[in-house]
C-alpha cells in the first residue's frame, strides 16, 4: 500500500478535519462580536463527501482523525456523521475538539462509539464572569458542567486553555490544581498573536518557557516523555491524577514528527496549519474525480509539505493566518 511519505520523511498518518466553519460562541480572540462571514451551505463539504475523503486518506494509511469546526456539534447531524466514520474498519481513533457547550446530551452516545477516544475541551477560564466575557456567551455552567461528565466517561478528557495576556494568565495555577483530583490533561496554548481581526495587542508574550515558569512556581513538574508527534510537552506533578502540557503553538518547536494534514469544511487540504490552502478536494470530486485520482493527488499534494510552520507561514499569499486559536491545540 502506499504511504504518505513527504519529503522529509515524515509519515502522515493523523488528519484534522474541520466539520463546519460555524460556532456557537464568538471568542473574542478568534472573531469579532457579530461574527464572521460564515460560508454558503452548499460550499461546504458534505458528511458524504468528507467520509469519502477520509476513506481514501485511511486507504494511504492515516488511522488517526481528529474532528474540529467551528464548533463540530453546531452542524447539523454530526453525531450521525460519528456513527458513520466509525464503520471506516482502517480508522483507529476518532478525536474531537469542541467547546462543549452543545454535547452534554449526547455523552452517553459518544461513549458507545468505541473509536471516539478523545476529547479536546476548550477552556480558558475557570472564573463563570471571566468565561463569559471571554465567549461572548453565558454557557460557562453547562461548559463546566460537561467538563465534570466527560471527566468521568470512558473517553479521554484534555483542556484546551490559550493562554492570553492579561486576561487569564493568573488562572494558570488555578487549571493545574484541577488535575490534583480530576484525570484531565490540561494543555496550554501558547497565544498567537492573530492578526487581521481586531484583537487587542498583546502586553506580554506568554511563551512556553514563560508558562512553563510560572507553573514552576508552584508545582514541582516531572517531563513525561510524550509520543514523537505529541504537539505537547507534558509534565507530571507527585500524587496529581492528570497531567499538564504546554503546546508552543507560536514558537513551532514541534515540525520535525509532524505527522498531520488538514482539511477545512469547504474542502481545502492543507499540508501546514500555516498554509494557506493547497488545494480544493471539494471541486475536484465534484467534477467527477475517482478515488484513485484522489490517490493520486495526495500522494502528489503531501510532496509539498513544507519542512516546518515557518516556511509555510513565508509562503502564504493571502495574508495571515486565520485558523481559530481553540482549534489548534491538537
Ligand atoms: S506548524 Fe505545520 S509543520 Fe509544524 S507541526 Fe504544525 S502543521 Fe506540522
Amino acid at each position: 500500500m502506499s504511504k504518505l511519505i513527504d519529503n522529509f520523511g515524515r509519515q502522515i498518518n493523523y488528519v484534522r478535519l474541520a466539520v463546519t466553519d460555524r460556532c456557537n460562541l464568538r471568542c473574542q480572540y478568534c472573531m469579532p462580536a457579530h461574527g464572521i462571514d460564515i460560508v454558503p451551505r452548499k460550499e461546504l463539504l458534505t458528511f458524504k463527501e468528507m467520509y469519502r475523503l477520509i476513506r481514501v486518506l485511511t486507504e494511504l494509511g492515516v488511522n488517526k482523525i481528529r474532528l474540529t469546526g467551528g464548533e463540530p456539534f453546531v452542524r447539523k447531524d454530526f453525531v450521525g456523521f460519528l456513527e458513520m466514520l466509525s464503520f471506516n474498519d482502517l480508522l483507529e481513533d476518532i478525536n474531537i475538539t469542541t467547546n462543549g457547550a452543545l454535547i452534554y446530551n449526547h455523552i452517553e452516545t459518544l461513549e458507545k462509539l468505541k473509536k471516539v477516544k478523545n476529547i479536546n475541551l476548550s477552556i480558558d477560564s475557570l472564573k463563570a464572569d471571566r468565561f463569559n466575557e471571554i465567549t461572548r456567551r453565558n454557557v460557562f455552567d453547562e461548559v463546566y458542567k460537561t467538563m465534570e461528565a466527560l471527566e468521568k466517561s470512558n473517553m479521554n478528557l484534555k483542556l484546551n486553555v490559550v493562554v492570553q495576556s492579561g486576561i487569564n494568565t493568573d488562572e494558570i495555577n488555578d487549571f493545574v490544581r484541577l488535575t490534583k483530583d480530576k484525570n484531565i490533561a490540561v494543555r496550554f496554548i501558547e497565544e498567537m498573536p492573530f492578526n487581521g481581526k481586531g484583537q487587542r495587542e498583546m502586553q506580554e508574550n506568554w511563551t512556553f518557557k514563560k508558562i512553563l515558569n510560572e507553573i514552576k512556581k508552584e508545582f514541582s513538574v516531572e517531563e513525561i516523555q510524550s509520543e514523537k508527534s505529541s504537539t505537547s510537552r507534558n509534565f507530571s506533578i507527585e500524587n496529581y491524577v492528570g497531567s499538564v502540557g504546554i503546546i508552543p503553538a507560536f514558537t513551532r518547536t514541534i515540525c520535525n514528527d509532524c505527522n498531520r494534514i488538514r482539511i477545512t469544511s469547504t474542502g481545502t487540504f492543507k499540508n501546514c496549519l500555516f498554509d494557506d490552502g493547497v488545494f480544493n478536494l471539494r471541486d475536484f470530486i465534484r467534477n467527477g474525480a475517482s478515488n484513485d485520482d484522489l490517490k493520486e493527488l495526495f500522494l502528489s499534494l503531501i510532496k509539498e509539505k513544507p519542512e516546518n510552520g515557518f516556511i509555510a507561514e513565508a509562503n502564504r499569499t493571502k495574508g495571515n493566518v486565520s485558523e481559530s486559536m481553540s482549534t489548534i491545540g491538537g
